[in-house]
């Protein structure tokens, strides 16, 4: 019933509908809220707004509790949205951690299943994997497809660097409608970046802040500013620029055609390359205990080499953080967030977070107006996929 209605209003665009949608947008990242709020945000005459909320309780989409105690006549009403029996599924594949979420309406993850990270895929391939995945967490938690809203995934860190044949538009259509047809519900594929921020921004930082940036540093650097509750760039626009923004016009080629791009500086490629060319120079590493040829170093030897304090791989971390740590600081001259978020794979390694934020503020000290805040992601594992539902309530919304 509760699913039935959200997608009415959804595809309905008639005025009234979208005055429904956009209170409803407000219920949902606001609630629990007060009428008296809920008026104040939405602009609108409080008999206009209680008349669209009893139409939004009466379709089930919101859900109303009475606050305490109230200081005579009527208690006041909080209202919230309604999450009871829908639910969303957000997805993320990457080649360090991919996961699939089973969240409510409210993005609280009820369950969630790992999965390998893969290789290259294609969409093809991809579906074939996902579709039995997907089946058994549903299963596992007694839901069927009539129950969910929508699936979210991002793919990005999957396909980037293979686009020798297609480009990543066409890769992400692909695998949309490819899962479109094969499941009978709303599916969206997306940028992670975007996913990450608009979760972060959404769970965490709404309440604070209307200029928000967002950033993440894994095999590639991205970013995404909010601004106003809106994106500041496309969010169907795949590409991201942030990681091409030179910090060193004397650095190395990026696949771009520019040198010194920020990602030559401090992705995980870029780490993994500089101490591959560190140990090939005869330095000495105590990776070369962990494998027994260079052509085995990947992220996960590198990360276990850092947790065994190796002081060449803790370098090139450090290293890597501080470049990282000057475009963010070089971003925030330009945009003046209050609050930066870094997400991704290097934030709780070792102390690469501390440096960044130790650049950031050396590098701002001079410019004692900007009083920007900077933070790590919260839960730097699920962002991503938590976001890929909060997207799916955005296609509801919008
Ligand atoms: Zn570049």
């Amino acid at each position: 019933m509760l699913l039935k209605n959200l997608k009415e209003l959804q595809s309905s665009k008639t005025s009234k509908a979208l005055k429904l949608k956009s209170l409803y947008k407000l219920v949902a990242e606001n609630g629990p809220i007060k009428t008296e709020t809920l008026t104040e945000l939405a602009q609108m005459k409080p008999a206009t707004c209680a008349r669209l909320l009893d139409e939004l309780n009466a379709l089930q989409l919101i859900t109303t509790a009475e606050l305490g105690e109230s200081t005579g006549g009527r208690k006041p009403i909080l209202y919230n949205i309604n999450t009871e029996g829908v639910f969303l599924i957000g997805i993320e594949l990457s080649k360090v951690y991919s996961t699939i979420v089973l969240m409510d309406l409210k993005l609280n993850m009820l369950d969630k299943i790992k999965i390998s990270p893969e290789p290259y895929l294609s969409a093809y391939e991809m579906t074939d994997k996902l579709l039995p995945k997907i089946d058994a967490l549903l299963f596992k938690n007694n839901i069927s497809y009539e129950k969910v809203l929508g699936l979210g995934i991002s793919i990005e860190h999957v396909v980037e660097h293979q686009l020798a044949s297609k480009s990543l538009n066409e890769e992400f259509s692909e695998l949309e409608a490819l899962l479109r047809k094969k499941i009978p519900t709303y599916v969206t594929v997306g940028s992670g970046v975007h996913f990450a921020a608009l979760a972060e921004f959404r769970l965490y930082y709404r309440q604070k802040t209307q200029r928000f940036l967002f950033t993440s540093c894994d095999t590639e650097v991205r970013g995404c500013a909010i601004i106003g509750n809106q994106f500041l760039t496309d969010t169907s626009a795949t590409m991201n620029c942030f990681g091409h923004m030179t910090i060193d016009v004397k650095g190395l080629l990026c696949e771009c055609g520019s040198y010194g791009c920020l990602n030559t500086l401090c992705s995980l490629d870029a780490i993994k390359n500089s101490i591959i060319h560190q140990i090939r120079r005869g330095k000495h590493s105590l990776l070369t205990s962990l494998v027994s040829t260079d052509d085995e170093i990947n992220y996960h030897t590198i990360f276990q080499a850092i947790e065994m304090r190796d002081p060449l791989c803790i370098d090139a971390l450090e290293e890597a953080a501080y470049y990282y740590g000057l475009a963010i600081a070089n971003t925030i001259l330009m945009l003046q967030p209050d609050i930066v978020v870094c997400g991704g794979t290097l934030i709780p390694k070792y102390t690469f977070f501390d440096t960044v934020k130790k650049t950031i503020e050396t590098k701002l000290a001079l410019f004692p107006n900007i009083k920007t805040e900077v933070y790590p992601a919260s839960h730097a594992y699920e962002i991503v996929s938590q976001g890929a539902g909060a997207m799916v309530l955005e296609h509801l919304v919008n």
